[in-house]
């Protein structure tokens, strides 16, 4: 049925309208909202995390480094070396004060003549050249720079770093006496490392320029190893550690999602400061949104296509009401009487049933039409489809078969019935009052009645009915004629 199809076109047509519009948008808003969140933490959020950590870390060193100065350029110590360090509690109760005074770990001194470490309980050790823990002395004694830090990390606590400052001692002319200074825990490193850990789901760490993680937040105790080689940060590691590019913005997969990367390179350290995010918390929102903006527009669409539906197809059957029904008199037309005729009679021969049919139509009607005017021909025409809707049973059918010619059909019903449905119907009609004036005719109908044959054509079964009307005509009107 091509209507069918075209409906089906239709309904079709504009699913996909509403799916790749709403698709569209969706997406589209998606993507903008991801890339911005993605910009917003690569861009601002990471640099600025990494900038706190750094300015966490040179206030936390400043302090250490200032204290150590100091020691260094104590004429005290300077002179209690150069005059063959002596009075070993003089020294020790000199670094006890120090540490006490600044809350440090540790104070200490060694001297270039003896190689004697001092700390705040005497003489700890002598400091050897091929003792790898005692490198850093000989590395602060070749030192061209006042003082270096050194970071002193528990690798089975990597979540507290201690700090050493290592200041040279010179004489008043220069000449090396030996390394002074104090170890400090940065806590409040540690603290705000914690804290964006927590806060933000930061992960924050340092890495040495091997590559090697050396501090990280309590969060990340269990990683270890260096970034070389875990599976993802491995492919950029060449960009983490490299000290040209400060800061630089990086990315990489772990687990199926983005992780955003922030590295800068920290001269005081000599490590690098990684900051990175797991974008997956930072886009659950808009996860979110889009799975709601997609529930939305299934929901609209389906409603769409639900409303349409049902419009198309109310207006469906009233254009096929209005293509099968007479609009006076509410019966077939001629166009479905042909069809319904045919499957009538059908119907009736498979189920070996007589089958019966009447046609009447009304005397002298154009007498009414000149005499009352059209309309109320027609309020006629309708007044007698009702008496005749009246006058059959539920399952005749009645269709207007010519402008006041009417079809009754009449399944189940022999010609004998036939014609006392026809009688009955003309009585009732000419016994009918239409008000019409006093002096004027009783309005009447003639019928023509007939008993389908078998192996009848529907057409020759007509044209017995017709006979049977033409004659009823001829014999004076008012009357039922069969045949
Ligand atoms: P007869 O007894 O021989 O049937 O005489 P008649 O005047 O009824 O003749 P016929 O059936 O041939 O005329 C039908 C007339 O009915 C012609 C037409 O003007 C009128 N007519 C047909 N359809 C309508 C209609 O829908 N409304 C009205 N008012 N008049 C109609
Ligand atoms: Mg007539
Ligand atoms: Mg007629």
């Amino acid at each position: 049925m091509p209507f069918a199809s075209e409906k089906t076109r239709l309904l079709g047509r504009l699913s996909l309208i509403l799916v790749v519009g709403f698709l569209t948008t969706s997406i589209a808003s998606y993507l903008v909202s991801r890339n911005s969140i993605r910009s917003n933490i690569a861009e601002q959020a990471l640099p600025l995390t990494a900038d706190n950590v750094y300015s966490e870390i040179q206030r936390d060193i400043l302090q250490p480094v200032v204290v150590s100065s100091l020691m260094a350029q104590d004429t005290f110590l300077r002179d209690w070396l150069l005059h063959g360090e002596r009075d070993t509690a003089q020294i020790e109760r000199y670094l006890q004060e120090i540490r006490l005074k600044y809350g440090a770990v540790s104070s200490f001194l060694v001297s270039e003549r003896t190689r004697r470490y001092y700390y705040g309980g005497g003489i700890l050790k002598v400091v050897q050249q091929d003792n790898p823990v005692d490198k850093w002395y000989f590395r602060v004694r070749a030192l061209n720079a006042p003082y270096e830090t050194n970071v002193d990390y528990d690798l089975a606590n990597r979540n507290t770093m201690t700090v050493f400052i290592n200041y040279r001692v010179v004489d008043y002319n220069g000449r090396f006496l030996g390394a002074t200074g104090i170890g400090l825990t940065l806590d409040a490193v540690s603290r705000l490392i914690d804290k964006y850990q927590q806060q933000f789901r930061r992960r924050i760490y340092f890495v040495d320029p091997q590559g090697t993680i050396v501090l990280a937040g309590k969060s990340m105790r269990d990683t270890r190893g260096s970034i070389l080689n875990q599976p993802g940060i491995d492919e950029i590691a060449g960009q983490i550690l490299n000290r040209t590019k400060v800061p630089s913005s990086l990315e990489y997969q772990r687990d199926g999602s983005m992780v955003l990367v922030n590295s800068r390179f920290i001269p005081e350290l000599g490590w690098y400061l990684v900051v990175e995010q797991d974008e997956r918390e930072a886009m659950r929102p808009i996860n979110q949104v889009f799975l709601l903006n997609l529930t939305v527009s299934i929901a609209i669409s389906l409603l769409v296509v639900t409303i349409t539906l049902f419009a198309v197809n109310r207006y469906q059957r009233r254009l096929e009401r209005l293509a099968t029904i007479d609009a006076l008199t509410g019966f077939l037309n001629r166009q479905a009487f042909e069809s319904v005729f045919g499957k009538m009679i059908a119907q009736a021969a498979r189920a070996r049933q007589p089958f019966s049919a009447i046609l009447f139509d009304i005397d002298l009607f154009k007498r009414i039409n000149d005499t009352y005017g059209h309309l109320k021909g027609d309020e006629v025409i309708r007044t007698i489809a009702k008496l005749a809707a009246a006058n059959v049973r539920a399952g005749d059918v009645i269709a207007r078969w010519g402008g006041e010619e009417f079809f009754v059909m009449l399944p189940n019903c022999t010609q004998q019935q036939a014609v006392r449905v026809a009688e009955q119907l003309r009585h009732a009609i000419s016994t009918y009052d239409f008000t019409l004036d006093q002096s004027s005719q009783p309005i009447t109908v003639s019928a023509g009645a007939a008993q389908y044959g078998s192996e009848e054509t529907t057409d020759a079964f007509f044209a017995r009915v017709d006979q049977a009307l033409y004659q009823a005509k001829a014999q004076g009107r008012n009357v039922t004629v069969a045949v």
